[in-house]
């Protein structure tokens, strides 16, 4: 899909500037899409010194206002606490100016529910190629205790100046890679699921993403060492990514089983050398696990395989609850896992319906699940070629909590995944134990 047609089709977002010296257009986009009003700049003590700055000085020499400025800390890390969204709103509530974002994930979030709150659009002026979140609706937060995705409209204007994209630690573009990268395994699980007629491929979020991917996804030697054309396929990929959840309001076109494990993941908190593991590390750990779970699973002979005596001790949904519990163990987390495993629990009829539809289609479905991977060890190159994490042990995780994670994922969401596909064969421990067996996944 061009990239015209990318953004005609997104519903929010109306601009999207990925060039080198893009930063020096944010003035041209205020004027075209906001009638010249001024700006109100939010950012951190890094960004500001990364681009902040430059905008302000650049809006001023253009004949705009010059800006106020809200600068955070540059350390300890911004978190995603509601109290520091409720600082923005205030900043920028004292003027009628269009906030302009200048960082990544924290700082976006913030200025998106911000934004929101006060019923105005945003712009976002992005100095890292390490998420897919600039430009989703909803906002990662911390509020009451609890991380959570609240609602809020996604930016109207994206600027990134991939020379700016460039002087960001090389860690966070690898972390875009890699969360770019799930969409690959995640686009096997839809495939999945709609053709067990759980959810139907989206005429408009599958192409957005699956279309352009492998081609974002090239040459990852290329963004590990900085090329600003490498960052930008990187950074519209991620952004595309978010335009089709914009479409869809849902987040299946970027998210699947890979994104339930680091999800689990992200419950413990993990930090190696006292700094928290970033959002795409633990997915390229995660993604790296679906696609050994696909190749597992896509060496059985499924149309031939007994699964009689699984099916026939198939449980009640009592059984199930009591299991699901048990598994998260009293914690907090297990009330939300029942009412998810509840929304896609099918008795035992249903059940038999599903499978003999996927044994049905198996021959078919297998090709194309082949098509959409990219096979384990050329995925670890892509990895190991962009600097992403390929081993558990270097996300701070152990190969055992990494194997064990496999099953309380699969109770995390309703989303249906392979996950699901193996709980319902009865081959979820069994796929489980060859991976944790293999001396090459997750090596
Ligand atoms: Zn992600």
């Amino acid at each position: 899909m061009e990239l015209k047609e990318a953004v005609a089709k997104a519903t929010e977002t109306k601009e999207l500037v990925v060039e080198t010296g893009a930063i020096d257009r944010v003035g041209e986009v205020l004027r075209r899409r906001f009638a010249g009003r001024g700006a109100a700049i939010v950012a951190d003590e890094n960004t500001q010194a990364a681009a902040g700055r430059r905008i302000a000085d650049h809006l001023a020499a253009d004949g705009f206002a010059p800006p106020r400025t809200l600068i955070f800390p540059g350390r300890p890390m911004l978190g995603p606490d509601y109290a520091n969204v409720e600082r923005v709103r205030e900043f920028l509530r004292e003027g009628d100016e269009v906030p302009i974002a200048v960082g990544s994930g924290t700082i976006n979030d913030l200025v998106k529910r911000a934004s929101h709150e006060l019923k105005r659009p945003y712009v976002v002026v992005a100095t890292a190629a390490s998420v897919d979140g600039y430009t989703s609706f909803g906002a990662a937060l911390v509020k009451d205790g609890f991380k959570q995705t609240l609602a809020c409209d996604a930016p109207l204007a994206v600027v990134a100046d991939t020379e700016i994209l460039r002087n960001a630690p090389p860690p966070m573009a690898a972390a875009g890679y890699a969360d770019l990268a799930a969409k690959i395994a995640s686009g096997a699980d839809w495939i999945l699921a709609d053709a067990l007629g759980i959810d139907p491929l989206h005429p408009v979020g599958w192409p957005m993403v699956q279309e352009g991917l492998r081609g974002w996804l090239e040459r990852p030697s290329e963004l590990a060492a900085g090329s600003p054309a490498a960052l930008g396929r990187v950074f519209t990929g991620l952004a595309l990514t978010g335009f089709a959840m914009q479409a869809m309001k849902a987040s299946r076109p970027a998210s699947g089983a890979e994104h339930l494990l680091s999800h689990v993941w992200e419950m413990q908190h993990l930090t190696k050398n006292g700094v928290p593991v970033s959002h795409g590390f633990k997915v390229a750990i995660g993604t790296l696990g679906t696609t050994a779970l696909y190749e597992i699973l896509l060496s059985i002979d499924l149309p031939h395989r007994d699964v009689e005596s699984h099916l026939s001790s198939w449980p009640s949904w009592a059984e199930r609850e009591r299991e699901v519990r048990a598994a998260w163990g009293g914690s907090e987390q297990a009330e939300q896992a029942v009412i998810e495993c509840r929304a896609k629990w099918v008795e035992r009829d249903e059940l038999d319906r599903r499978i003999a539809l996927l044994r049905e289609r198996w021959p078919g479905l297998s090709e194309k699940l082949k098509g959409q991977l990219i096979p384990y060890g050329e995925l670890r190159e892509m990895f190991r070629a962009a600097g992403v994490p390929t081993a558990p042990e270097e996300i701070a995780l152990t190969r055992e909590r990494a194997v064990a994670t496999i099953p309380l994922a699969q109770t995390m969401r309703r989303r249906y995944t392979i996950l699901d596909v193996l709980y319902e064969l009865g081959l979820l421990k069994e796929c489980s134990e060859r991976l944790a067996a293999s001396k090459s996944y997750w090596r």
